[in-house]
């Protein structure tokens, strides 16, 4: 590797930019201070460090992905991906300055494949236009990050996103089947194969999968499809109180129901989101249930009635069928709208992403609460509880110094409680630099050191999205 001399590195920032122009061209750059201090946080927002990217690059090719990483290993900058910078970890934050890839202008769907029941697309392709595209065909794409208007393939994948339909579709992880991935050298590696099984060679894809920009930068990727449900509806049942409707949870699921959604709100996420998106929820409520059933038409009817029951039977007072397609889609508006209602309370929402099995999920939902009055902190909680998946949303102003240190104390508490009740630091939102120093409380010495050496064999130089996730 040639290290840069003195002399060069006086010049290296002109330099640096230079280069990057001549393998992506002078539109595909941004270098000044406004431009590239737009692209020092994600939606973590939190100035993570006084550290902006040298440079914002939008590359349009695989190519051109390999040259920069190329250059990149040779001056020792790192490389930070990034899609559409709606992760909630601190994923694409510039800790060490470096590149910002930024894939918006990868963002083709190649090929929908209706007899493999696949697709091929570049990182960039935002996951709500990637559904729309095979859904015209009859197919789906089941994982939704909740944010599918802007989130894209290359962060789910680097995170192995979930979001509600993860109850019974499972995650990102679930549909990769062959990356395309171009390695901290520059060197272009395929991970997979375009087949419905693959037991060739070490699981590579699975690796580079939720491992957020570390050990590879994804330029391509394959993905599986299924049958869309014919048909989808979606009720609501409220109840007096969190307990019980995580009880009417354990019921369905003991009763060997597969709704495709069950997402509980808390009743002050029910009361920010009908302050910020009025849709006739019952604001006095303790909790409610978000439940979607699938399938044909007679079989989701069914469900729902034996659903409906079963909330009833514990203690749900009220259960509200979507009435029709309009009253459904306005069900879902206020739901993906919850955290943008939650930035209406204060200047800052954090929010956290803690899961256990699902046995301990009012454990877990009691702790929260309990913690959060510990340390008079605002919080909403909802989340994904049908796989024990909870993300309390903290509100909160982070130039109060009280409240700052009160956070990172719950914080801290928060995630020894999970891992104490059998679960762990993520379920979907990844560890980013947020939760990086926090590994330790889930992870054993042995298993960190081994992760630290599979970055090593990956990344030699450290040079791919630093600080993250180790
Ligand atoms: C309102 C809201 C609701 C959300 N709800 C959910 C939810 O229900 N479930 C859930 O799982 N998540 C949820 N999220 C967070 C979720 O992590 C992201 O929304 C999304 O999946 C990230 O996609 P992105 O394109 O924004 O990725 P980014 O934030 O840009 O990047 C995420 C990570 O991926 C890496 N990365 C990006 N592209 C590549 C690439 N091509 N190669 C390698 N690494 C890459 C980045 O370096 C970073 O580490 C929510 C976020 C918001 C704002």
């Amino acid at each position: 590797m040639q290290i840069l001399t003195k002399q060069e590195y006086a010049t290296f920032d002109e330099k640096l930019t230079r280069d990057i122009i001549q393998i992506v061209g002078k539109d595909n750059v941004i270098t000044d201070i406004e431009g590239i201090y737009a692209y020092s946080f994600d939606c973590a927002h939190i100035p993570f460090s006084k550290k902006y990217p040298k440079i914002v690059v939008f590359p349009e090719n695989t190519m051109q992905v390999s040259e920069i990483a190329k250059l990149a290993n040779r001056y020792l900058i790192p490389i930070i991906p990034r899609g559409a910078g709606s992760n909630h970890a601190g994923g694409c934050a510039p800790v060490k300055g470096g590149i910002i890839l930024h894939f918006s202008k990868m963002n083709k769907i190649f090929e929908i494949n209706n007899e493999n029941l696949t697709c091929r697309v570049q990182p960039g392709v935002v996951v709500g236009e990637l559904q729309k595209e095979v859904q015209k065909i009859g197919l789906f794409f089941p994982p939704d990050p909740s944010n599918l208007a802007v989130s894209t393939i290359g962060g789910g994948i680097a995170l192995s996103s979930g979001g509600p339909r993860a109850f019974k579709y499972g995650t990102f992880k679930d549909y990769v089947i062959d990356l395309e991935v171009v390695m901290a050298d520059g060197t272009i590696i395929r991970t997979g194969a375009q087949t419905a099984k693959n037991v060739t060679g070490y699981n590579l894809t699975q690796l580079i999968t939720g491992s957020e920009g570390t050990l590879g930068i994804v330029t391509e990727a394959v993905l599986k499809l299924i049958p869309s449900p014919e048909y989808t509806n979606v009720m609501l049942a409220y109840f007096e109180s969190i307990e019980s409707a995580v009880n009417a949870v354990s019921a369905i699921i003991n009763n060997h129901m597969t709704p495709s959604v069950v997402d509980l709100l808390d009743k002050k996420t029910l009361q920010t989101i009908e302050d910020f998106y009025p849709v006739g929820l019952q604001t006095d409520k303790e909790a409610v249930l978000l439940i979607e059933t699938d399938g044909d038409i007679v079989s989701v009817e069914n469900q729902q009635n034996k659903i409906s029951d079963i909330c009833k039977k514990n203690g749900s007072t009220f259960v509200d069928c979507a009435r029709n397609e309009e009253h459904r889609l306005k069900i879902w508006t206020a739901r993906r709208s919850s955290f943008a209602a939650c930035a209406k309370l204060a200047p800052n929402v954090i929010t956290e992403d803690v899961v256990v099995p699902r046995s301990q999920i009012a454990a877990l939902a009691k702790g929260i609460i309990h913690i959060s009055e510990k340390y008079n902190l605002i919080t909403m909680i909802m989340g994904h509880i049908g796989d024990g998946n909870i993300h309390p949303n903290f509100a909160l102003d982070l130039r109060d110094e009280k409240q700052k240190h009160n956070f990172e104390s719950a914080k801290k508490e928060l995630f020894e409680l999970a891992v104490k009740l059998g679960g762990t630091l993520s379920g979907e939102h990844g560890i980013g630099c947020q939760k990086a120093n926090f590994l330790p409380i889930a992870l054993d010495k042995a298993t960190l050191q081994l992760m630290s050496q599979i970055k090593k064999v990956f990344d030699p130089n450290y040079i791919l999205n630093p600080e993250k996730m180790l």
